[in-house]
């Protein structure tokens, strides 16, 4: 049966035995929680924000066919008042956008009050997730320390090293910077003596935030778990003098890692 039809012949079903209250396609309103104050002679829903709870009530949608007294059939009628209010339904939600916001953090549609707009670089986030956003800002990052690179292809006095890593859910930055840099304000550490310290963030979107977590980059393919570029000049962006690649996979624990630069990287 044609999922749209069965859909319907749930819904009859579900008629027959008296009033619908919750209905599958109901899983598809944007906030969690809907109710639905449909009756006979008209359709009515609720959307509660998924924070607050705070309730947006819909227009009321007639039931058109309802006026129509020819209807003989008890069955009939039962059928277009499913499609009919399916249809208010699908209207109700599309309306409902207007009045909840999508939050890309978490992914709830929440009212107004539950929503900064400026958060997260004007992107807008709900609160919640501000405050959390707010918070992790100030966090101190994690720190990659490199170490033993004097000698033959070690990494180049006074020159700037910056990095990344990548398992390909997470991407790792590091960089000199002490907040969060942007994707054209990474700076490279500048490379004197034999250890050089950089800071751990975490790529979001078009920035980044402090990292402390505990992750494991592994080698896949072959491939380079961990790279480091060096640049002639402080800002890092562009293309690198040259380019250091982590030969083994690398854990790191509360943000922090270490490198022996001899003898686990190569150009
Ligand atoms: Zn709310
Ligand atoms: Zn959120």
């Amino acid at each position: 049966m044609h999922p749209q039809k069965q859909l319907a012949y749930m819904i009859l079903q579900d008629v027959n035995q008296g009033f619908p209250y919750y209905f599958l396609y109901m899983k598809t309103s944007i906030t969690k929680h809907t109710e639905d104050h449909s009756g006979w002679r008209s359709f009515k829903f609720e959307f509660f924000c998924d924070s607050c709870n705070k309730k947006w009530i819909s227009p009321v949608f007639p039931f058109e066919a309802g006026k129509v007294s020819h209807i003989e059939y008890e069955e009939t009628r039962s059928m277009i008042w499913a499609w009919e209010h399916q249809r208010a339904f699908e209207q109700a939600n599309l309306e409902a956008h207007y009045h909840f916001n999508r939050c890309p953090e978490c992914y709830k549609w929440v009212c107004d009050n539950c929503f900064d707009a400026e958060g997260e670089s004007h992107y807008g986030l709900c609160r919640k997730c501000s405050e959390k956003k707010k918070n992790l800002i100030k966090l101190a990052p994690g720190k990659l320390i490199i170490t033993n690179f004097i000698g033959e292809s070690g990494l180049t006095q006074n020159k700037y090293i910056a990095g990344h890593a990548s398992d390909g859910a997470t991407t790792l930055l590091f960089a000199a910077n002490t907040s969060a840099p942007t994707e054209t304000t990474v700076k490279g550490a500048k490379v004197i003596g034999n250890s050089v310290v950089l800071n751990v963030f975490k790529v979001k979107g078009y920035g980044a935030e402090p990292f402390t977590g505990n992750i494991t980059m592994p080698v896949s393919n072959g491939k380079m778990s961990l790279a480091l570029y060096e640049f002639a000049s402080e800002i890092s962006i562009g293309i690198p003098e040259d380019v250091y690649t982590y030969t083994a996979a690398i854990t790191f624990k509360n943000g922090n890692a270490t490198i022996n630069f001899a003898s686990e990287m190569e150009i």
